[in-house]
């Protein structure tokens, strides 16, 4: 099946540029330096499905021209990825439909504390998500292809990337375990964390991606969740030209079953 990706947003949890930031990079006029907070959107055979819903996923959601969503599929419960998720209710408004959501079980846990009032159903007024949770336990068929959880490490948190087919969406981690690096085996497209160059406990920084690039060994890689210490030209220049830093609305098509 013929899968469409479109990279939502490329940025880290701040977005770039940041609020009140007067660097070299958030004030760069390179649209590819203008990064929302991290999410992937993938559309086939007439179904859209997301990868997380930060804080920017109803400008992400105009900008794509996204006029349905099937399914959102977390990585994990931090506010970059899921404070968007109210938005999803564009997509319900006027309908029976209920949008299934996935997790692992501190994704949800979380997400179910932050929109309590979606999960209680108490809408005097109207308004509400119409979610309907489901935890992750193994690979996923979401309409025809099959998403298969790859669980990496972000600090103490288990947080999920994922597979599908010829391509993998790592996000949010700074330790892929070597269980999960045999879930990556054959991967040609990956994209990977890669916040700076300066270290963080629970992200990768570029030299730290170059290295796991070194052992998955993909066709190309892509850096995400990049913060305002890396321009986009300036890095992708002292990087191999297999690896890129990606970009809001950077697109790639593969086949996936
Ligand atoms: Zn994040
Ligand atoms: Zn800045
Ligand atoms: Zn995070």
């Amino acid at each position: 099946m013929r899968v469409e990706l479109t990279v939502l947003g490329s940025g880290t949890s701040l977005g770039v540029p940041t609020i009140g930031c007067r660097c070299r990079v958030c004030q760069s006029p390179d649209p590819r330096d203008k990064r929302t907070r991290p999410s992937v959107l993938l559309r086939y055979n007439g179904r859209a499905v997301v990868v997380d819903t930060g804080p920017d996923f109803r400008f992400q959601a105009l900008r794509a021209g996204l006029d349905r969503l099937d399914a959102v599929v977390f990585t994990h419960g931090h506010a970059d990825h899921v404070l968007g998720l109210d938005d999803t209710r564009a997509f319900t408004l006027n309908t029976n439909h209920t949008i299934p959501i996935y997790g692992n079980g501190p994704a949800l846990k979380g997400i179910r504390r932050i929109f309590q009032y979606a999960f209680d159903g108490f809408a005097p007024f109207g308004g509400l998500p119409s979610i309907q949770d489901h935890l992750i336990s193994g690979p996923l068929e979401l309409f025809g292809p099959k998403f298969v959880p790859v669980p990496v490490l972000h600090g103490r948190l288990e947080v999920l990337g994922f597979r599908l087919g010829p391509v993998a969406y790592l996000t949010d981690y700074n330790v892929i375990p070597d269980s999960s690096l045999e879930l990556l085996r054959g991967v040609e497209t990956i994209f990977l964390d890669a916040l700076r160059h300066e270290p963080h406990p629970a992200h990768m920084t570029v030299a730290e991606a170059m290295v796991e690039v070194e052992r998955i060994r993909p066709k190309e890689a892509f850096f995400t969740h990049i913060a305002h210490d890396l321009g986009h030209e300036e890095t992708n220049a002292t990087l191999p030209g297999h690896v890129r830093l990606c970009y809001d609305e950077m697109q790639l098509e593969f086949e996936a079953r």
